[in-house]
């Protein structure tokens, strides 16, 4: 197994929060949540691996006994905010308050500070940037919502591809990109790592660890729910959302094997140890 440390992450939301669905229509769905947290935790476990979990305060409101189970299992948490808006539409201080709500949220749960944040859709853009200094205030040390690739929903095609900081108090990680000629490849998990076959993953996460780095990783539960409902839904998403979710337990069984995972609050002690 390649020793360079890589972060896992999860971004706890149930399967129709990620949709584009505005949360007055949430109470219509059935919850799946438990369905692929507990195969996840499974797999962890198995591994002997940890993770930081973004929990969406929302879901930590309906299910509060997941995220106490999640911590005690020695997993780190996370904010992934409120109400899964995507930040670039919010103003500053809708934005505030969607991160102080479910901040108060998480902290009444778990027994150690929330530090670490991933905004919903990667959704902090060249646009959005603002939202750095409302972490930062928030007090908040590291962020993984910039992913440095062109996409439709998000994206900072130009960003670092590594660990940089952008505030004197707040890191952000970007999400995992394989460089390829003059373009990132996003290799980091959710669709790509089921689109991908596995041993491209593989290869492309060899490379960035080679390249010196640890890479962000990133999963949500209802990726590990193949029998979770289809709803009929605009193309790219419906594509992207239920492309071939039946592999991705036994692909996350070998990535787990491949690679050493630690939370990205270790990511980060680590790195600044050796720097
Ligand atoms: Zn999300």
């Amino acid at each position: 197994m390649n020793e360079v440390l890589n972060a896992f992450t999860v971004d706890l939301e149930d399967w129709y929060q990620g949709l584009e669905i505005g949360p007055e229509q949430w109470s219509g769905f059935a919850s799946r949540l438990r369905v692929g947290s507990e195969r996840l935790l499974r797999l962890l476990d198995a591994a002997s691996a940890r993770a930081t979990f973004f929990v969406l305060g929302y879901a930590a409101e309906q299910d509060p006994d997941l995220i106490r189970e999640i911590r005690a299992r020695g997993h780190e948490i996370g904010t992934h905010g409120y109400a899964h808006r995507l930040v670039y539409r919010l103003d500053p201080e809708e934005f505030k308050r969607d991160i102080e709500r479910s901040l108060d949220i998480l902290t009444g749960l778990v027994d150690t500070p929330i530090h670490t944040h991933r905004a919903p859709f990667f959704s902090i853009t060249r646009q959005s940037e603002w939202a750095f200094d409302i972490l930062a205030e928030c007090g908040l040390r590291s962020d993984s919502s910039v992913f440095p690739v062109r996409n439709y929903r998000y994206g900072i095609a130009d960003a670092p591809r590594w660990r940089y900081q952008v505030r004197p108090q707040l890191a952000e990680f970007p999400l995992a990109t394989y460089r390829l000629g003059r373009r990132n490849i996003p290799v980091g998990g959710g669709a790509y790592f089921r689109i991908f076959p596995y041993t491209l993953t593989r290869y492309a996460l060899r490379a960035i660890n080679a390249e010196g780095g640890g890479a962000v990783f990133y999963i949500h539960p209802w990726e590990l729910d193949p029998d979770h409902p289809r709803l009929d839904l605009p193309r790219r998403i419906g594509l992207t959302h239920y492309w071939n979710l039946a592999a991705t337990e036994r692909r996350l069984e070998r990535l787990l094997g491949d690679f050493r995972f630690v939370p990205l609050g270790c990511l980060m002690q680590q790195e600044d140890r050796t720097h």
